[in-house]
């Protein structure tokens, strides 16, 4: 399903003030409903050939805010085709396509692994009721989402999920990180500063090196280096509505 500010929908088109405004467009992969009379729960996937997983740190600094732009679309364009209905975040995932190799073990099925390595990574809205609408045998460790319960519990450790209040959180906090990048982008704001999170950098992949002229051996280029933080931390954060603290180290 694609998406544009053409289409109207206030998560595709950023205000910036001054009359101005980012307009987005996306396409998500794969989009499902569940209408259950009162409510339509809506999950989002997100196809992958690499190994993608969902990161709250990586969203956190603005490094991953697809998923989260697509749930805000596509629960805006729900609302407003049945506005009747409450519209309810189920998950957002991404699903690695590439065939797993999964080593030989002689006490679990292939199978069964090969399935466990299939399995989606994101995040899930936490109620029962919601879990298991989408997996409807989930007793120990789903198959099919991020989930683990014991005795009918879900086990948060091993899990990844949010509440509806935090998936609300999260689509404004990602609306604010939007606005805040098309702001810089309006100002000329162009400071060749690659952030570096752990080992990896922006500048990994990027075939515009010989445009950019970043050079480490050079005085004053560095990245900008980001720092790791608790999942909870993160949560104050986005529920609280505060502007993204950056890192501001210079690294080299
Ligand atoms: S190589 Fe240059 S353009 Fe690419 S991420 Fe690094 S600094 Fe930015």
């Amino acid at each position: 399903m694609e998406f544009s500010a053409a289409d109207h929908l206030e998560a595709m088109k950023i205000p910036l003030g001054g009359g101005e405004a980012l307009h987005l467009r996306g396409r998500i992969d794969r989009l499902d409903t569940l209408d259950d009379g009162g409510s339509i729960y809506v999950k989002i996937i997100d196809y992958k050939s690499g190994a993608t997983k969902f990161d709250l740190t990586d969203l956190y600094y603005g490094l991953q805010l697809q998923l989260v732009v697509y749930m805000d679309a596509a629960m805006e364009l729900e609302h407003r085709n049945q506005p009747e209905k409450k519209i309810v975040p189920a998950g957002l995932f991404y699903y690695n396509i590439k065939d797993p190799v999964v080593e030989r073990d002689e006490e679990q099925d292939a199978d069964a692994q090969i399935l466990k390595a299939l399995r989606m990574n994101g995040l899930v809205n936490s109620r029962l009721e919601v879990i298991r609408h989408m997996d409807r045998e989930i007793e120990s460790e789903s198959d099919v989402i991020p989930v683990a319960m014991k005795k009918g519990l879900i086990q948060e450790a091993r899990s990844s999920v949010a509440t509806e209040e935090r998936f609300a959180s999260l689509r404004k906090f990602v609306r604010g990180r939007l606005k805040d990048f098309g702001r810089e982008i309006l100002s000329g704001e162009t400071a060749v500063r690659p952030y570096k999170r752990g080992e990896r950098t922006a500048c990994d992949y990027c075939p515009y090196h010989s445009v950019c002229g970043f050079d480490l051996k050079t005085e004053g280029f560095g990245y900008k280096r980001l720092k790791a933080l608790r999942s909870e931390t993160i949560w104050e954060e986005i529920e609280g509505g505060k502007e993204e603290q950056d890192g501001d180290d210079m690294d080299r």
